[in-house]
């Protein structure tokens, strides 16, 4: 999960690592109060949004009067940052910056080892500074400290280690004009796995997309809470703007799947990917909601061939679903392994009783292939 800058600033503090002074105003909150907390005059603005590069899209500004703070604070609550939803926008004292540095910590994937990452040139365009200009120190993950004569670089480390954190990075690493770090930016990436060592994760709600998490994508999570977590999940949904429902098993192949969906020229309702042999009430409940989104007009149910995922029992699921919805527009399904002869006789008994526009293959077609046959259901004449 990703922080907004504000939450990163927080546990920069607690770490050691100097921040400027800032308050975080929300939506409605009074900016021409907020700026009388400051001793200075001149303020910088910055929307938080889970997305970069905000210098370079008009979410970072700067005021030193109390109508410039108003009517700053007022357009970034109603901009568009790259379609980022904004929860707030951080008030801070501006800095008197003689220098720009760049430092973060993060995982080399290759040396299967943490690498602490500093250059003397930050700041905005970071992505063009020369191979040369940036120096590269693995660390040990063993070690408490390390012997760096980088500003912050222990703080940071230390950050990184207790947060179960996959990024920390600070850009800029500001050296102001009287010798002074401080940390202008944050960008913190915790491990969502560790949650459950972590009382005080307590953040707001988020999505991978930028945007508040929808109804469906809520009650989607609740599915694999608590011990239903070892059982098969089928707690993954993230929904999108098409009118194709799909319903897709396996990590690996319902990736695929979504790229032959998308190839063929029709456009996903949402994602979603059950797996691990899930009983046939997770599945029954993903289904529900999956076919509960308006406005659909294809449902895709595609799968490779499973090893021991029963097809039958997570069929039933589906089966319960489709009982209750009785969808109009054209299904079809691709799935094989365990079970499957029983899965296809439910599957065609369901179609036939609900009188149901649907089609099922096993393994003697590609996945892919059959969104071509959804693709030709739809646009029949
Ligand atoms: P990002 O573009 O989303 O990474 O946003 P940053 O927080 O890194 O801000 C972008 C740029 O705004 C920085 O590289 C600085 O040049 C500038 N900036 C941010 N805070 C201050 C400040 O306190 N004083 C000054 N002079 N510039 C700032
Ligand atoms: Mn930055």
């Amino acid at each position: 999960m990703n922080l907004y800058e504000f939450e990163g600033k927080e546990i920069f503090e607690k770490f050691g690592i100097a921040i400027p002074k800032s308050v975080l105003l929300r939506r409605g909150d009074k900016a021409e109060e907020i700026y009388k907390l400051f001793n200075t005059k001149d303020v910088v603005l910055k929307v938080q949004v889970l997305s970069g590069k905000r210098g370079k899209n008009n979410g970072v500004l700067f005021g030193s009067n109390v109508g410039d703070v108003k009517s700053a604070v007022d357009k970034m609550f109603v901009s568009n940052i790259r379609g980022q939803y904004i929860c707030g926008v951080l008030m801070e004292e501006k800095l008197n910056i003689a220098e720009e540095h760049y430092l973060s910590i993060t995982y080399d994937t290759n040396r299967k080892q943490p690498v602490l990452i500093y250059s003397q040139s930050g700041g905005m365009d970071i992505e063009d500074v020369s191979e040369e200009k940036i120096e590269k120190y693995y660390l040990d993950i063993r070690n408490e400290n390390i012997d760096l004569n980088i500003p912050f670089a222990n703080e940071l480390w230390n950050c990184f280690i207790k947060n179960d954190a996959r990024v920390v990075e600070i850009n800029p690493l500001v050296k102001t004009v009287d010798g002074k770090f401080f940390a202008a930016d944050s960008k913190i990436a915790i491990d969502d796995d560790a949650f459950f060592r972590h009382k005080e994760w307590n953040f707001e709600p988020r999505t991978m997309l930028g945007r508040l998490p929808t109804d469906r994508e809520n009650a989607v999570v609740k599915i694999d809470e608590g011990e239903n977590y070892y059982r098969g999940t089928a707690g993954k949904y993230i929904e999108m703007d098409g009118d194709i429902a799909v319903l897709f098993s396996g990590g690996g192949a319902s990736i695929a799947n979504m790229d032959a969906l998308i190839q063929v020229g029709l456009k996903p309702a949402n994602y979603t990917e059950y797996s691990g042999n899930p009983p046939r009430e997770k599945v029954a409940q993903l289904a529900k909601i999956v076919l509960s989104k308006p406005g659909l007009r294809g449902l895709w149910i595609a799968g490779g061939v499973a090893n021991f995922t029963d097809i039958a029992a997570t069929f039933s699921g589906i089966i319960d679903a489709l009982d209750e919805v009785k969808p109009t527009y054209p299904i079809v399904i691709r799935r094989a392994g365990p079970n499957e002869i029983e899965g296809k006789r439910l599957m065609e008994e369901c179609a036939k009783r609900n009188n149901l526009n649907l089609k099922i293959f096993g393994k003697e077609i590609a996945m892919g292939a059959t969104a071509t046959v959804l693709f030709d259901m739809i646009n029949v004449k």
